[in-house]
């Protein structure tokens, strides 16, 4: 009996209970929007990081739901604080992530995501390699465009700029541990894809927890 039990412990030495960090990225167009929305709603143990960013917000944006909006000087202030994980330049505004708010989720057992682009994701890839990087696509390059064009707070000049940065973008994908396509109207398939990868990563065996 008491080496059974010992040899129980096998399971506690390898799995780990501790929250996944998931890096979601993929092109503008991708729908990374859509399917973090569907998963929030059906996937409780989630935390959605709010994100920091100079961008001006948007008319249907709503501070620290969206994005935390913050102007240049309280950028640069979080950046001497030493408060974010990674932050980037994407076009002509700044994004970061907030440390403080990924350690807290993560150390309360939550699977936390993060929607970030391809430069950050690099940057994460070497800080928490143990992540889990989920790239999401389109189901062709005419869908891609086709959204991309389709979005109304664009500029026709930043649409332009907006497919060739995708293109640099899908050229990552290699990088990254999963893809998901998202072929026009199956948004919930590819976040059930998403939920699967979660269970799948919460099993497997030796995982590591994240520390930041
Ligand atoms: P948008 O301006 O369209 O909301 O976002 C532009 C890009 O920045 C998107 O790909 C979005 O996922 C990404 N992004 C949002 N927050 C962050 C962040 O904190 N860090 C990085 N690296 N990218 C971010």
């Amino acid at each position: 009996m008491s080496e059974l039990k010992n040899a129980w412990d096998v399971i506690k030495n390898n799995v780990c209970e501790e929250g996944l960090l998931i890096v979601l990225s993929g092109p503008g167009g991708a729908g990374k929007d859509t399917l973090v929305r569907i998963l929030r709603k059906t996937y409780i143990n989630l935390h959605y990081v709010v994100t920091v960013t100079t961008r001006p917000k948007r008319t249907d944006e709503i501070d620290w739901e969206h994005y935390h909006f913050v102007d240049d000087a309280e950028f640069d202030r979080m950046i001497a604080g030493d408060e974010f994980l990674e932050w980037v330049r994407f076009f002509d505004y700044r994004y970061g992530t907030p440390k403080e708010q990924v350690r807290s989720a993560l150390s309360h057992g939550k699977d936390v995501v993060l929607k970030i682009e391809t430069q950050g994701a690099r940057k994460l890839k070497e800080l928490v390699p143990h992540a889990v990087f989920v790239f999401l696509a389109t189901g062709t390059e005419a869908e891609l465009e086709q959204r991309l064009r389709q979005r109304g707070d664009l500029s026709p000049e930043r649409q332009k700029k907006r497919l060739v940065i995708a293109a640099e973008e899908m050229a990552c994908l290699p990088d990254y541990d999963y893809v998901i396509i998202n072929a026009n109207d199956t948004a919930f398939l590819a976040a059930e894809k998403l939920k699967y990868i979660i269970e799948a990563e919460h099993l497997r065996i030796g995982r590591k927890a994240i520390t930041l």
